[in-house]
């Protein structure tokens, strides 16, 4: 048995070719990769733009096409009410992670 040693790598942001061939290099050695993380860069959204309700305290948000018109970033609520769903050019989720307080997609 050899002992290879494990790490993980982490991507942030946009994965570059770099960042690719990387993984790819770090995937054929064996090594466990983690997918990069998908960040919300604009501003930290504060309110959902259909009812206008605080999202500060959220945990999560919805940037997705509504019934109502053209993408919006909107509330659990908005979204069960108005959103088209979750997929690519439908709607993305993000969830506020713990530790960074940035915002992770985790689906969509
Ligand atoms: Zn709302």
């Amino acid at each position: 048995m050899s002992s290879q040693k494990e790490s993980t790598v982490v991507l942030t942001g946009e994965p570059t070719v770099g960042d690719v061939l990387k993984f790819k290099e770090e995937e054929r050695r064996g090594v466990r990769v983690t997918p990069p993380r998908k960040i919300w860069y604009g501003s930290s959204p504060e309110r959902c733009q259909l009812c206008g309700c605080s999202l500060l305290e959220e945990k999560i948000f919805y940037d997705a096409k509504s019934l109502v018109g053209p993408w919006a970033i909107m509330c659990l609520n908005c979204f069960n009410d108005k959103g088209l769903g979750v997929g690519t050019g439908l709607g993305q989720v993000y969830e506020r992670e713990k530790e960074s307080g940035e915002w992770v997609k985790v689906a969509g």
